[in-house]
């Protein structure tokens, strides 16, 4: 397996309960080593953006605006394997389907308010990251 990095992001539901440090060590616990990290208030442009994949899906509108409704920490995260180990270590979309150990499962709220963000692919995790960070802002 190779080292390999993804994008994370700390929802608004999480910092708002004051979860940041409680996150990350779930993270890093699971292999993942936190290489860039800013706590920033996303606008609407960003998150309508960010998001423009489920555009098309009912609850944009809403997803839009939870992501809004307070600041998040965007991460670069890398380890082995780091899609598979994060979206592991998140757990299910919907908390009350995510398994125990599981951010989601500890954290989330709702299937909205779940705590967490990560990439589902190696492609998609280099357009996130890209979206939000420069190069020189990711120090392994
Ligand atoms: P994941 O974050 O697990 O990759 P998706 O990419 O399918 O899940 O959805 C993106 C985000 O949209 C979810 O993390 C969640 O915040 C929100 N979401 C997904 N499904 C729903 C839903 N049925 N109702 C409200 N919000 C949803
Ligand atoms: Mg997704």
């Amino acid at each position: 397996m190779a080292v390999t990095r993804t994008f994370s992001i700390i929802k608004p539901d999480a910092t708002r309960r004051n979860l940041t440090g409680a996150v990350t060590k779930m993270l890093e616990e699971a292999g993942l080593r936190v290489v860039a990290s800013k706590r920033i208030q996303m606008t609407k442009e960003q998150a309508e953006g960010f998001y423009a994949v489920h555009k098309e899906r009912p609850f944009f509108g809403e997803l839009v605006d939870f992501m809004i409704s307070g600041p998040v920490v965007v991460q670069v995260l890398e380890g082995e394997n780091a899609v598979k180990a994060n979206r592991d270590v998140m757990g299910a979309t919907n908390p009350a389907d995510a398994d125990e150990g599981t951010i989601r499962k500890a954290y989330a709220e709702s299937i909205e308010a779940n705590s967490v963000h990560g990439s589902d692919s190696d492609e998609n995790a280099k357009i996130e990251i890209d979206f939000f960070f420069n190069e020189d802002e990711i120090v392994g």
